[in-house]
């Protein structure tokens, strides 16, 4: 763009194609000088007058979205994209128009069917229809020559349709429609769709992340164990009342979003009872299962308090001072004494803070594994649970669900947790134990709340903020 070309929309629109041979100011000059000059009153308008604005901007918007693709039609029958590198209409755009391969297939697609279409283009003009519209109509009404052929007779239809429902609704009609008329091409487009079946599992810094696409066969599944899992999930929560802050803490909202309670779903109604049921099958002799390797040392100090490896310290002084035999400063040994999480049939350990690690052996299958000073396994243990069945039975019974102020999640959701970790000399027992879902066995580790066998017999919590508004 020149220095001081101040018609920046109008040359945007005609674009790179042939501004270089043009020098003439855009015709839409007059336009863009008066959106700028509109936009400096915004903030002065009523709300009554912006309303009414916007009605006017969604109009003109909508006559925009129409010369725009009256613009690409003409740029395809003109034939210049033949100047492009490869030659197609297609190309021209992307090259010129800042759109991808998709957006200017969509664009020559919307194009071709108003032109083909009068009524079509009529009704994206006037507003009455939106461009996702033309959209739906163009790909699926178009999509091949037998559908072409009976498009002209419902576009009527669909174009009322599309007056008064959004773009999905109109996607579902069509379909049926095409299914009808041609049968054989939806079948092909459902094969299509399970061929891009995928799903991505990615081991980051601070977590996993899952992303994946299903067919409608495949996804329908995926919903129903979800909604299963959700129903679940959440039957027995008590309704909790409106401005009841209770759950509340320094960390965490009491309100928890459809996200996370998916993502919990996921886990404790899909994942866990599949990890635990015995139905994955084995590999390498041994069922699929997490772990956690944990000095026992990391297990036995409370959580949060931090301790500065002196050991390191006086080796890496050591080593300074050139008295040291080994010129190789202890990093995989700080690395090998910090819990660490693992999954028995994949990749590698992640690192895991002590206070995830007591956590996670609170209510777990302990096998103790000594290893000598080179990491070789020495004795094995026998495979302990730490809350064995029939105390984990009477903890179910007398705790009824998790504990923690205003949950209540049913037993079968809940986690045993020690009160006094066993590492620390707390004792498998009633009197030492409380029963919380997986947020709030979370939620008492990492922020360090008080539990403790209340007045009734119950264990309950006692939340850190609430005690020190006291
Ligand atoms: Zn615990
Ligand atoms: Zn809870």
């Amino acid at each position: 763009m020149k220095v001081g070309d101040v018609s920046g929309l109008g040359n945007g629109a005609v674009g790179g194609a042939v501004s270089s041979e043009t020098k003439e100011p855009s015709a839409l000059g007059d336009v863009h000088a008066r959106l700028t000059q509109i936009e400096g009153l915004v903030d002065s308008l009523s709300g009554a007058e912006a309303s009414a604005l916007l009605a006017d901007v969604t109009a003109i918007a909508a006559e925009v979205d129409c010369l725009r693709l009256l613009l690409v039609s003409r740029i395809e029958s003109s034939h210049i994209w033949q100047a492009a590198p490869n030659g197609t209409a297609n190309s021209w755009l992307r090259a010129n128009h800042g759109l991808d391969h998709r957006g200017a297939e969509s664009d020559l697609r919307a194009a071709r069917a108003l032109l083909a279409h009068q009524q079509l283009r009529a009704a994206l003009e006037s507003g009455q229809i939106s461009r996702a519209h033309v959209d739906v109509i163009a790909s699926v009404g178009e999509a091949n020559e037998t559908r072409r052929m009976h498009l002209d007779a419902f576009m009527e239809v669909f174009i009322n349709i599309a007056r008064n429902s959004p773009a999905s609704v109109l996607r579902t009609v069509m379909r049926a429609w095409a299914d009808q008329i041609d049968p054989l091409t939806t079948a092909r487009d459902e094969f299509h769709a399970h061929r891009r079946r995928f799903l991505h599992v990615n081991q980051l810094a601070d977590g996993v992340s899952i992303e994946g696409f299903f067919d409608h066969e495949q996804g329908a599944k995926v919903i129903a164990a979800l909604n299963g899992a959700l129903s679940k999930a959440w039957q027995s929560d008590p309704a909790a009342p409106a401005g009841d802050r209770r759950g509340e803490t320094e960390c965490e909202p009491a309100t928890v979003s459809t996200a996370q309670q998916r993502a919990d779903a996921f886990i404790a109604g899909i994942i866990d009872p599949a990890l635990c049921g015995g139905q994955l099958p084995s590999s390498g002799g041994s069922r699929p299962s997490v772990s956690v390797v944990v000095p026992l040392s990391r297990l036995e100090q409370p959580c949060g308090t931090a301790a500065v490896p002196q050991w390191l310290l006086a080796d890496i002084a050591r080593n300074s001072a050139g008295d040291s035999e080994s010129d190789v400063i202890g990093g995989q040994s700080l690395v090998d004494g910090t819990a660490q999480l693992g999954v028995s049939n994949g990749p590698g350990q992640q690192l895991i803070s002590d206070v995830a690690a007591q956590r996670m052996t609170c209510d777990c299958e302990i096998h103790r594994i000594v290893i000598d000073p080179a990491g070789l396994p020495i004795d094995v243990g026998r495979t302990m649970r730490t809350f064995p069945p029939h105390l984990r039975k009477a903890l179910n019974l007398r705790d009824k669900g998790c504990v923690f102020p205003g949950c209540g999640k049913p037993p079968g959701w809940a986690q045993a947790h020690h009160i006094l970790h066993w590492a620390q000399g707390g004792r498998t027992s009633l009197e030492n134990a409380a029963l919380l879902c997986s947020k709030h066995h979370h939620q008492v580790h990492a922020e360090d709340h008080t539990v403790e066998i209340g007045p009734d017999g119950r264990a309950r919590v006692l939340v850190r903020h609430v005690l020190m508004r006291q």
